[in-house]
């Protein structure tokens, strides 16, 4: 097992690296910019070093200068986190390369699936329902295949993350010049200009499977956590089960999740993400990574997937079977905390926070870097806790999240803790039959709304 893991990242997420790494007995360094410094995990790690001013291309993406500070502290293995440079195959390579073990998948596997053209390929090989569209990037005149699949259609970036790089196109007369328009977005926001189309799915749900897989060859594949209430293609709440599965479904799309895992040569773990309408599920994408939203799987699954990530990276068996993976424990409901205004198009409002009380009691749990007195800086995203609810079926688990969504108190910066409330209480929701236009549906952030069209 590995002595030392630097974290090269920050935030929850380097929190709870740490956490998980001194429960195994693991020495920890923690990496920071400027802005930084007053992190927790900076005070939490066992050593720290500062890498750089604040924006993050000068710091936490730095490849050269996280793998120097590995170096010096004598690191054995690197963990990414989610963002920065955890997807970025290149890194992982710079990683192996240098003598650091990569916590992640293997360079040649995050290649294959990084792209979503590339991915979605991989996906149709293994036999892997996707959603109709066209066949890998766009090169040449596609109006007859678009004829074809049918519109509204999606035009999206293969670079693209974070819910960026979509357009809607309603008809044939604007499709060449969004797809002009869209390219030169994708070049601009993610460094590349490949887009291709896929069919506009109308009313899905986004379900996604998480997968574990060890460098032995064995795959498994965790009940799946449901998506689909999301801002502007972004997650605002996690769910597991999902309100809206069947057994069989979920069985079929976890071992599509297996499918696809094998036949890419995946390791460590990873999210096969779906869309869910009228009874059928799409593949759409892989995240490469543990994701924001993974305690839900933790508590559903009763698993700790960050040591899991450690293990299977130090070369271990997986520990258990599909039968054990799949066991659906109770019901977990994620709410991502951010520092924005509501009363001001939720935008983001970083600051100091002047006071903190946290929720607590059964079924509780809170993952966070942020402490009173503590300053969130204005470089990163802006989300400063997750509560992770658990109970032992959903209307409980609603009632929870109500109780402790009541609980958090945040003096000196405006939260979306309301929202969340908000949403939990809302008929759509707890009826469970919603998708993934609820935030619009139900006008819950109109003022955002508002705010956009400014
Ligand atoms: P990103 O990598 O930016 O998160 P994804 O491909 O994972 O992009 O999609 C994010 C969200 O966008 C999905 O959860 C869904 O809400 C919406 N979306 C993506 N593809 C489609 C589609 N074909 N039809 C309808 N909605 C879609």
């Amino acid at each position: 097992m590995f002595k030392k893991i630097l974290i090269a990242n920050r935030s929850e997420i380097a929190v709870r690296v740490i956490r998980a790494a001194r429960e195994m007995g693991i020495k920890t360094v923690a990496v920071y910019s400027d802005a930084d410094r007053e992190s927790r995990h900076v005070a939490m790690a066992d050593e720290a070093v500062c890498i750089g001013p604040g924006p993050s291309k000068l710091s936490y993406l730095d490849q050269e200068t996280v793998l120097s500070a590995a170096k010096i502290t004598g690191t054995d293995a690197i963990h990414p986190g989610y963002g920065f440079l955890s997807e970025n195959a290149d890194f992982a390579e710079a990683c192996a390369k240098r003598g650091f073990v990569f916590i992640g998948p293997p360079p040649a596997a995050s290649r294959k699936l990084g792209f979503k053209s590339a991915g979605k390929a991989v996906a149709l090989a293994a036999n892997v329902p996707v959603v109709p569209g066209t066949k890998g990037d766009i090169t040449t005149d596609v109006t007859k295949e678009v004829e074809a699949i049918g519109y509204p259609v999606l035009i999206k970036a293969s670079a693209g993350g974070g819910g960026k790089g979509m357009r809607i196109v309603r008809q044939a007369s604007e499709l060449k010049s969004q797809l002009e328009a869209a390219a030169t977005e994708a070049k601009a926001s993610f460094g590349d200009g490949s887009v291709f189309i896929e069919k506009l799915l109308e009313r899905p749900r986004h379900v996604e499977i998480q997968i574990a897989a060890d460098q032995h060859g064995n795959v498994v594949a965790f009940p799946e956590r449901d998506c689909t209430v999301q801002r502007r293609h972004q997650k605002l709440v996690e769910e597991s089960p999902s309100p809206a599965l069947t057994p069989e479904i979920r069985r079929d799309m976890q071992a599509a999740a297996i499918r696809l895992a094998k036949s890419a040569g995946y390791q460590n773990v990873g999210t096969v993400e779906f869309l869910f309408q009228d009874g059928k599920f799409y593949f759409i994408e892989v995240n490469a990574r543990l994701q924001v939203e993974h305690p839900v799987t933790e508590a559903v699954a009763g698993v700790d997937l960050m040591e899991l990530m450690i293990r299977i990276a130090a070369g271990e068996k997986l520990p258990f079977d599909q039968e054990r993976a799949s066991q659906i424990r109770c019901h977990a409901i994620e709410h991502r905390i951010n520092a924005e205004d509501p009363d001001n198009g939720f935008m983001p409002c970083p600051g100091r926070i002047e006071s903190l009380e946290l929720p607590g009691g059964a079924g509780v749990r809170v993952d966070t870097h942020a402490y009173a007195g503590y300053t969130i800086p204005s470089y990163y995203d802006s989300m400063i806790a997750k509560l992770i609810i658990t109970a032992e079926d959903r209307p409980k688990a609603l009632r929870r999240s109500l109780r402790a969504l009541g609980e958090l108190k945040v003096g000196g910066v405006k939260t979306t803790a309301g929202m969340h409330a908000k949403v939990v209480a809302h008929p759509m929701f707890m009826g469970g039959d919603f998708d993934t236009h609820f935030i619009e549906k139900t006008k819950l952030l109109d003022k955002e709304a508002a705010h956009d069209r400014a």
